[in-house]
């Protein structure tokens, strides 16, 4: 398992490089007891920006679990869901992640801003229709309108139990939450899910976009995904925007938005605040003139 840095954080925890199962139990306990406490704050919800790419302006957040574990230090989210997944902790952290993001939202929106949040909800989520209900209670106990909430899907959830996913994922569609296929491009990508769902955005995969610059393939992959995407009428986003040149060649290719280190790193709310204020879009050059300069 690979290291890898975010924020001004160290290195994520990652218990599946030591591939103990009684410590992946124990975190599991231990993740238990952090959500079945409202008020722990080891487990806390950061958000990134996300920028419409010709104008540079800031058109929403997604929301990225953080749970800094007392001894552990940060957990990898990635590893700490593929642990949970496969129990009944699963639903507990998913609640607590849209209590907490409907929220956020609902007090950004009540002090006038109108910034869409997007979270993340696994596989086991959509399995039954009661994810819906909570939102809907949350939203509702919140003051926040639905369109302000996006829910983020992988392909994966559309494999295991097609029918019950596209059921829960139709009432979310009728309430009016809006849904992102994520990482696309890995996995079972299918045409037919861009056709069969009621999407509204599609977010190429970060290994796509960080090797755009430097590789033709993964170039190529990307122009195509944008291509495809935006001839079907969804929003396409880019996520692992990093650098300058991967920016400029998103541009090129015409992808909506883009969303990154290049841009910001995922924050606490309270640090969204201040970068929000002190923001200025960074608008690319005319691709015409920058062809021109080369
Ligand atoms: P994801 O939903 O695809 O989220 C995007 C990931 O890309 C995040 O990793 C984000 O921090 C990272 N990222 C953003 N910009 C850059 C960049 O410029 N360069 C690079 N190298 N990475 C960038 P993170 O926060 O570690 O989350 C990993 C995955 O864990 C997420 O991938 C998502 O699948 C899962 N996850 C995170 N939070 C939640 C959650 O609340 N619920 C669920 N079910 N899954 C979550
Ligand atoms: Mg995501
Ligand atoms: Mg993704
Ligand atoms: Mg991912």
């Amino acid at each position: 398992y690979e290291a890898k840095q975010t924020g001004n954080s160290p290195a994520f925890y990652a218990p599946e490089s030591d591939h103990h199962s009684a410590e992946r139990l124990g975190l599991l306990a231990d993740l238990r007891r952090a959500l079945e406490n409202p008020d722990c704050a080891e487990i806390a919800m950061y958000y990134q920006p996300q920028i419409d790419i010709p104008t540079g302006e800031v058109v929403g957040v997604e929301a990225l679990l953080r749970w800094r574990h007392p001894r552990r230090g940060l957990v990898d989210p990635e590893v700490l869901i593929r642990v949970a997944e496969q129990t009944a902790v699963m639903s507990l952290l998913t609640r607590r992640v849209i209590a907490d993001v409907v929220a956020q939202v609902g007090r950004w929106h009540a002090g006038g801003v109108s910034l869409r949040a997007s979270l993340n909800v696994s596989v086991r989520d959509l399995h039954s229709g009661d994810i819906a209900d909570y939102i809907v209670a949350q939203l509702a106990e919140h003051n926040a309108p639905p369109y302000l909430v996006q829910l983020e899907i992988t392909e994966g959830a559309l494999m295991a139990d097609p029918h019950r996913v596209l059921a829960t994922i139709g009432r979310l569609d009728r309430i009016g939450i809006a849904i992102a296929l994520d990482d696309f491009g890995t996995g079972y990508s299918s045409m037919q899910h861009l056709r069969r769902l009621p999407l509204t955005e599609v977010k190429i995969d970060r290994s796509f976009v960080l090797g755009m610059a430097t590789d033709p393939d993964d170039a190529a992959i990307v122009r195509s995904i944008i291509e495809l995407a935006g001839a079907l009428g969804l929003r396409v986003v880019a996520e692992g925007v990093e650098d300058d040149p991967i920016w400029r060649a998103l541009h090129a290719a015409g992808c909506h938005v883009a969303q990154g280190w290049f841009y910001a790193r995922p924050m606490p709310a309270d640090d969204l605040r201040g970068w929000l204020a002190r923001y200025r879009p960074i608008v690319p050059l005319p691709v015409a003139s920058v062809v021109d300069s080369v």
